[in-house]
């Protein structure tokens, strides 16, 4: 029998995500979440696709190991279990891959080490990640693990995009440089585009926004990252629903200095109690727009910031690209916030940009045009599926 699942695990610190595909067709078993590991509220969800009937499951789930555990189980009652001949490899999502990980990489002891060593740079991420793949190699030591890495789409990014104009010693001493994050979406979602465009990728610049609740755009040349916003860490560039984005470095010693800080509260600050919910006091775009039709202030105060700074990374990275054929829109906000596609490209009509209102205004999984006929540039709502795009780059490593 040839094996040909994969199965995707998104390890945080006290969640687990995970899907179960077949990679004969792509095709999605079973996809799940473990949360709130560690407190007495733990949550499974389970959805087997076979029947679309999600099994939720409420208790104490200590620690990962026991998660992992109970996902396991899970996925045995419906025949997915973990012990299965067909399950070819188990694919994990690692935020931080440093300068060191530039593709995929199937996981030994040296790459485990690797990961360890990057934890300064990805305090909260790589820990979680680690746990993960440890409690996946107990529970299945003879099976294939595959690192696959959020910053390896970006590690093509050339010296005068990556590196911040500090002391370079000082930035060398402690790996601080931009690396940039979301990359299997960006990767995914620029080579989709290419795609709806019928070229290939090598053929087409690509400006891609993904804007979830965090939130980057790349610039991609002929499918290779040459731009991104985030940065050192995911707090960089665009306004995201929790976390700042760009701002001047100064802010933070002033706050210290003046508003009496500590470092901490500082990055509690920019991480959780800024952007979108730090400007209105809401982080979804849902509720965000609901506000603005009742003519809060304060809700379209905070849209016009966002789509300012999202304004402005188009812009620099047409600039940085010289020629663009597609602007992608792709994540949570990207593909069903309307208002925000329409606003980002107003008035851009003389970089060739614009969205026809009646295709923006489509619903749809799948990936579209929305600018006008004839438009120079393309604008387009393409989906990301960061899952796929994890359990194909495990099954072309491992695939037999
Ligand atoms: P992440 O993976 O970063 O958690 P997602 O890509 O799932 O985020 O995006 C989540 C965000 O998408 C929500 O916070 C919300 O702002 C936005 N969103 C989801 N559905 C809609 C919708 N129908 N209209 C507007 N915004 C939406």
């Amino acid at each position: 029998m040839t094996a040909t699942r994969v199965l995707v695990l998104n390890s945080g610190s006290s969640s687990v995500k995970y899907q179960l595909l077949d990679m004969s067709d792509g095709s999605r078993l079973a996809t799940g979440l473990v949360e709130r590991i560690g407190e007495q509220s733990s949550r499974l969800k389970h959805t087997p696709l076979a029947t679309g009937e999600s099994r939720e499951w409420n208790g104490a789930i200590a620690d990962h190991e026991a998660a992992l555990k109970a996902v396991a189980e899970e996925l045995a009652k419906d025949g997915l279990g973990l012990d299965s001949p067909e399950l070819a490899a188990i694919g994990h999502r690692v935020v931080h891959g440093g300068k060191s990980f530039t593709e995929p990489t199937v996981i030994d002891e040296r790459v485990l080490a690797e990961i360890e060593r990057l934890i300064p740079v990805a305090p909260l991420h790589n820990p979680a990640n680690l746990t993960g793949i440890r409690t996946a190699q107990g529970l299945r030591p003879d099976l294939p693990q595959v690192a696959v890495f959020d910053t390896a789409f970006h590690t093509t990014m050339p010296e005068a995009a990556a590196r911040y104009a500090i002391d370079v010693r000082t930035a060398d001493e402690h790996r601080v440089r931009r690396y940039g994050f979301h990359g299997t979406s960006h990767a995914y979602v620029s080579r989709a585009t290419a795609k709806l465009l019928g070229r290939a990728p090598e053929d087409v610049n690509v400006i891609v926004l993904h804007l979830g609740n965090g939130a980057s755009a790349s610039a991609v040349r002929g499918g290779k990252c040459v731009d991104t916003s985030m940065g050192l860490t995911p707090l960089e560039g665009l306004v995201m629903g929790t976390r700042s984005g760009d701002m001047d470095p100064a802010v933070i010693f002033h706050l210290a200095r003046v508003g009496g800080m500590s470092i901490d509260e500082i990055d509690t600050l920019l991480n959780k109690r800024s952007g979108l919910i730090g400007l209105c006091g809401d982080n979804d775009m849902r509720e965000i727009r609901r506000r603005i039709d009742e003519g809060d202030e304060e809700a379209q105060l905070a849209f016009d910031i966002y789509i300012h700074r999202l304004k402005k990374y188009i812009g620099a990275y047409y600039a940085v690209l010289g020629r663009v054929d597609a602007v992608a829109f792709t994540a949570g906000v990207g593909e069903n916030a309307a208002p925000v596609r329409e606003a980002a490209v107003a008035g851009l009509e003389a970089l060739g940009l614009a969205v026809d209102g009646g295709l923006n205004a489509v619903r749809a999984d799948e990936p579209r045009l929305i600018s006008p006929a004839h438009a120079r540039v393309a604008v387009a709502v393409v989906p990301t599926d960061e899952e796929l795009e994890i359990a194909t780059q495990t099954y072309a490593l491992v695939g037999r």
